[in-house]
Parts: C-alpha cells; structure tokens; sequence
C-alpha cells in the first residue's frame, strides 16, 4: 500500500511529487507515467517561456501562481545548475485599436503587481531594430527555460528523497474506497491511501475512471510552430508578443528566443482531432466522434466558427501564418519559416460552452485531480504543486 500515487510525469506531476515527498518524508510515494520517460507531452511541447503574469484576470489562481512561479521556477534553475534567460518580453501594438488594448492590459498588469515599462514607437525600435509598431510594453521579468529539463529534476528530487517512478504504466481504472484507491494499470494493481491525478490531456477520462461526472471535457489545441533559420537567431532581443484579442482564449503567434539559441515563431491554435496528436495528419476517430458530440464542445466551435477557420486556414497555407508574424516583423519571408514540432494544449471546456479561464481542480474524498492548467501552468508549477500539497494535507488530516 502506498501512502500516495501520483498520476502524470508532466511538469505538474513532477512539482507535486517532489513537494509531496518533501512535505511527508519516509511515506510511501509512486508517480505513474505512461510514456517511457518525463515531460512527453504538453511540458516538452511548449514556447518555454517564464511567464511574468501579464493577461490573467487579477485575483485568479493563474495571476498568483504564475506571479509567484515566475520567481521559483528562476530559483529552481538557479539550485539545479538549469539554464534559464531572463531576456525581457515586449507587447507590441501596430494599430490604434492595438493601442487601446494594450492600454487595458497596461491597467491590468498594474493591479497584477508587475514590473512593466511603456513604450512609444521611437523606444521600441531602438529596443528591437526588427520589430515595427506604434508602442510597446516591455516585461523584465519574462524568461526562457526548457520545462523538460525542468520536470526531469523535479523527478531526480523526488527519487533521491526515496519516492518511486514507474514509466510506460498506463492508468487504466481506478476504483475509491472508503479507506484506499485502487489504480489498475497495464503492469498490475497498486493500493495507495491518495491519490493526485496531473494528467494534462486525460483528465477529465482520469475523473471519470473514478466514477464521477466531470463536468468539463478536454478540448485539445494544436500549436503549430516553424523555426526561423539560425542565420535569424539574433534577430529578436526579446521574447515579442502581439497584443490578444480579448475574445481569443490564445496569445496570437509570437516570436520566441528559445533557451537552445534558436527562435521560433507561433503557436496558432487549431482543434486537434486526436488528443496526443502532434502532426496535421493525426486523427483519431475515438477522439473526433467523442469532442464532436460534446455539447460544451460544439457550443465552442459555434462560438468560434470565423476564428477558428481562420486559423485552419493559417495552418494550411503558410502565407497566413506567415502575415500574422509580418504584421510586427515585416523582413521575414515564407523560406524563413522551417519545420518544427507542434505542441498540443489541454483545455477544458465546460457543459456551457465555455473554455474554462482559471486552473481548475476536483477533489473527492481521497483525490486530487488538476482538470484545467493550460499556459502559464508550467510556469506555475512550483506554486501549483505547493497549492495541492495543501489540498493533500487537508484530506490526510495531519
Ligand atoms: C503549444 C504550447 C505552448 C505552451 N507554452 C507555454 C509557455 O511558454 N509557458 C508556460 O508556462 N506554459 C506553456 N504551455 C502550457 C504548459 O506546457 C502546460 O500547462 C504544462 O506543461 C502542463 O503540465 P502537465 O503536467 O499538467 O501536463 P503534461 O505535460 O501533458 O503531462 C501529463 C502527463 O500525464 C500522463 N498521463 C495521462 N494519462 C495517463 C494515464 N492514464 N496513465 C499514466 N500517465 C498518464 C501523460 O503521458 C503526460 O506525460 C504551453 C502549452 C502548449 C501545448
């Protein structure tokens, strides 16, 4: 019998895993995973940025968390010998109803605490020679690191202090009983007292193995990206954002300096027709028949219909994709745009038709289960791991 089992190598698997061993030392603890090592889907998939907090809604758990994350993730790098940049974010507007939105984010990241500093068109092409607009907002504090690398110390922490990881263990059903849970899986049975489920793209099937209506469904978003050509490495000083649409759940294609020296350009987002499906032509007919039934699902798709094709179309034909970036880094050409992994984003969608905003988590009397932690959930690791240590701690009792 274990005292707990984690489920989910991704970084919030990790941070919890490490955290719980930490809190509870000497107990019994195993993280399952179903991949044959960490960090295998949306935390080796990702744009790798420290977020600073600059969007999230003040007074949500992703506006405290990835306040406070952006911090610990730099103070784990520091402990652990990781690589991180702290290069700096800029916000770039490049028409007048850009400006205005980025007024309101300026509001915004005031009441979320952060550092930030305006910038007039002047400023901002002394600060980035390459990038064109009418005025900015530069953010310190935005980084870059790898969330892998990250993740895989997370596990060796875990393991030194005497937990246990076991890879290519896939989940198969649980089972909640008065005094235990029961995890069956592909290599055997396994009892444990509780339970915490991380398990990104499958979380609401982990909640419904447990037997309980989630409430919410995992609508999976591909983020494509391409890389620009190494001879463009330098061709950003900072990480450079464009300024949101307010109805759009996604940030909008940026450019990103990558802790490999590397810049890559995106991610869009296109509804994935298969949850771990990494290339266009991944389809999943299990996947597509179950999110195209889905009433919270199709109610999005409603919602989102001219975007949403917008973005297929963007995906599709390169030329798209490629004016979204030229709008605020007009040098670039379609050649520029090379081949790169995509990544694909867990979002939960509830009955109602509403991409769920705020991390999300449903506890039953013996279980913890993340449901909703898109971006900045990686940044947000460290605090989101500490915030169901808690929920762990009030279920033990101790
Ligand atoms: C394109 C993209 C860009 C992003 N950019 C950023 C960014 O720049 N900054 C940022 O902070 N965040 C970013 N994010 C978000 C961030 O990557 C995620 O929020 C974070 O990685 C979530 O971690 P996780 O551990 O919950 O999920 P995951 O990393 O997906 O891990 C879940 C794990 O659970 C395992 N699992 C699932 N079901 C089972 C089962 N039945 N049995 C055993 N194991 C199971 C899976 O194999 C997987 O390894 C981005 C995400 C994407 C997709």
């Amino acid at each position: 019998m274990y005292d707990f089992i984690i489920i989910g190598g991704g970084i919030l698997g990790m941070s919890t895993a490490m955290q719980l061993i930490q809190a509870y030392p000497g107990r019994r603890m195993l993280l399952l995973e179903k991949e044959n090592g960490p960090a295998q889907h949306q935390t080796g998939h990702n744009s790798g940025v420290i977020h600073a907090g600059v969007y999230y809604t003040p007074g949500s758990l992703k506006a405290r968390f990835c306040f406070e994350g952006n911090r610990a993730t730099k103070a784990f790098c520091e402990a652990q010998g990781i690589a991180y940049e702290e290069c700096g974010k800029l916000l770039v507007a490049t028409n007048d109803i850009e400006m205005q939105r980025m007024q309101a984010l300026w509001e915004r990241t005031e009441a979320n605490g952060l550092e930030r500093y305006w910038l007039g068109g002047d400023e901002l092409r002394e600060r980035e020679p390459n990038i064109s607009g009418v005025g900015g907002i530069f953010f310190p504090s935005s980084g870059i690191v790898s969330y892998a690398e990250v993740a895989a110390a997370m596990g060796r922490e875990f393991e030194a202090a005497g937990g246990e990881i076991r890879y290519a263990t896939v989940v198969t059903g649980l089972e909640e009983r008065a005094r235990e849970v029961v995890v069956s899986t592909n290599q055997g049975e396994f009892t444990t007292r509780h339970l915490v489920s991380c398990s990104g793209l499958m979380a609401d099937r982990v909640v419904r193995m447990l037997g309980r209506d989630p409430g919410f469904t995992i609508c999976p978003f591909r983020g494509e990206y391409y890389r620009l050509p190494p001879e463009h490495n330098r061709i950003v000083n900072h990480l450079i954002y464009p300024i949101p649409d307010p109805a759009m759940p996604f940030l909008g294609v940026h450019l990103t300096r990558m802790i490999d020296g590397s810049v890559t350009v995106g991610p869009n987002a296109v509804l994935a027709f298969k949850r771990e499906g990494y290339r266009k032509r991944d389809i999943s007919l299990a996947d597509s028949a179950a999110m195209l039934t889905d009433p919270g699902i199709l109610r999005v798709l409603k919602a989102n219909l001219r975007p949403g094709l917008i973005e297929m179309k963007n995906s599709l034909y390169k030329k798209g994709y490629l004016r979204e970036v030229q709008k605020y880094c007009p040098s670039l050409t379609e050649d520029d745009l090379q081949p790169y992994p995509a990544g694909v984003r867990a979002q939960a969608v509830s009955r109602d038709g509403k991409l769920i905003d705020d991390f999300l988590f449903v506890n039953t009397q013996r279980t913890v289960n993340v449901c909703n932690a898109p971006s900045p959930a990686a940044t947000s690791a460290i605090p989101i791991g500490a915030h169901i240590v808690d929920k762990v701690r009030a279920q033990v009792g101790e």
